[in-house]
């Protein structure tokens, strides 16, 4: 691991201390503070309100139980959470992961990327994050309904459109969004739509929310190449996952007419040279809820590979969308040996910090997360302000919108690393303007 400037290295052993066993979330904390030192230094209003001690250490986390009956009459247990990190610059605003690896340090990892993500966005939401180590695989309808209504029957009394503000995330889609909503509808006898987003589009969702993290991502990149003066057009694209945001990363790639050669899901990954059949991807993965491998059985000319990992597949662009630690060291060297010029991170932390290092050795353009996949909570935002003003507005100006904020991000990014003496890092660019935004607001409302 990098070397810290010696006041973030005090401030990150308190963090280890007080936060044990919570590697994900001590990753998290240690690459914001790698970016921090040339902040330390210029702002000493920071380190003498300590802003960055405040920042690592959340406002509230709430852990709860969550007794549920399955299908065969027999109870079951999880444990619910919800991790409300910064509310600086608005309600906190965070999805909900439903996934047996769930535990509070992965909680509190997605919550603290989620602060300086909401920041870049432009938008007044603060950050937070929540979940359950409850496992969906396999489950009945009616057991995601029913665990969800149990899950909401605690956390309703914690969120609000003005206090907190949740969405989806891995394992929490439309369907489990809708039960969520309905349980707090139910509880609280309020329709208060901006309480949650990722709703359908029939009771208070947005046109585009389900694309947008997709989506984003890709325009991300796109303004990349645009530095360039390339664009999509004929590039080759791995993109890791077969979930939402992997799906529409794909949809938007080929429409901007690069190929999506290979996706993946946790059972190994598939290789289609004439490009990702999207329509038969969505079949397999959105209704029949299949593994991968279906895929192959209606494409002839496609490969299912297991044992081996999708970054072993030769492409320009790489868009990791599936989950935290995916792509490591080894993975980077390979796809750097392959030509690949640009990696951004669809998904939270998809990149080990030594994929990180090896991405700046070989000139490879990394795009981190919380830049790149900031369009999924950015159309959040956009979902709250048409439910604010009780109004749905049309796809065309959704998405426009959803663009001008990817823009928005980047340029950001850019412009921050060239202050700060380090042109051309969106890691740092990224980390400094997420940074200072919510450290001015936590400056001006005291302590
Ligand atoms: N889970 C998404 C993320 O990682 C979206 C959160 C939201 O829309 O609130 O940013």
């Amino acid at each position: 691991m990098a070397i810290l400037h010696p006041d973030l290295q005090d401030i990150y052993d308190v963090v280890l201390q007080r936060n044990a066993g919570e590697a994900e979330f001590h990753q998290a904390v240690h690459e914001v503070l790698d970016s921090l030192g040339p902040v330390v230094a210029k702002h000493p209003e920071y380190t003498n309100a300590a802003i960055i001690q405040r920042m690592c250490e959340p406002e509230r986390q709430i852990i709860f139980r969550v007794p549920w009956v399955d299908d065969k009459g027999v109870t079951q247990l999880n444990r619910g959470f919800r991790v409300e990190f910064n509310s600086a610059l608005g309600p906190y605003k965070g999805g909900l992961r439903f996934h047996p690896s769930v535990y509070l340090g992965i909680v509190k990892f997605l919550g603290f990327e989620q602060i300086f993500k909401n920041s870049l966005t432009g938008l007044p939401i603060g950050g937070g994050k929540g979940g359950s180590d409850f496992d969906p695989k396999g489950r009945s309808d009616a057991e995601i309904m029913r665990f969800c209504q149990s899950f909401m029957t605690e956390l309703y009394r914690h969120i609000g459109e003005h206090t907190d503000v949740p969405a989806g995330d891995i394992g929490v889609g439309g369907r489990e969004i809708g039960y969520l909503f309905g349980q707090y509808k139910r509880i609280t006898n309020r329709y208060e739509s901006g309480v949650l987003t990722g709703k359908g589009l029939s009771w208070g969702g947005s046109l585009v929310r389900t694309e947008a993290t997709g989506y984003g991502v890709v325009f991300f990149a796109e303004e990349i190449l645009k530095t360039r003066g390339e664009s999509f057009d004929g590039k080759r694209v791995v993109v890791s996952g077969s979930g939402n945001v992997a799906i529409y990363a794909v949809q938007k790639v080929h429409q901007l007419g690069g190929k999506v050669v290979a996706v993946s899901d946790s059972s190994g990954y598939i290789v289609d040279e004439d490009g990702i059949d999207l329509d038969l991807l969505k079949d397999v993965k959105e209704v029949r809820r299949a593994r991968i491998e279906e895929y192959v059985k209606q494409r002839p000319q496609a490969r299912f590979i297991t044992g081996s990992t999708i970054w072993n597949v030769p492409c320009d662009i790489a868009i990791p969308c599936a989950t935290q630690n995916e792509l490591n060291g080894d993975d980077a060297k390979v796809l750097a040996y392959n030509g690949c010029t640009i990696v951004a991170e669809g998904a939270n932390m998809p990149c080990s910090p030594d994929a990180v290092k090896v991405f700046a050795e070989t000139g490879i353009t990394f795009a981190p997360g919380k830049a790149a996949n900031a369009g999924g909570v950015a159309t959040s935002g956009l979902e709250m302000q048409q439910n604010a003003s009780r109004d749905s507005w049309t796809f065309e100006y959704t998405e426009n919108r959803l663009q001008e904020i990817m823009r928005g991000v980047h340029d950001r990014c850019l412009e921050t690393a060239d202050d700060y003496g380090v042109p051309g890092s969106y890691t740092a660019g990224a980390n400094i303007a997420g940074f200072i935004k919510v450290a001015d607001a936590m400056l001006a409302l005291g302590v």
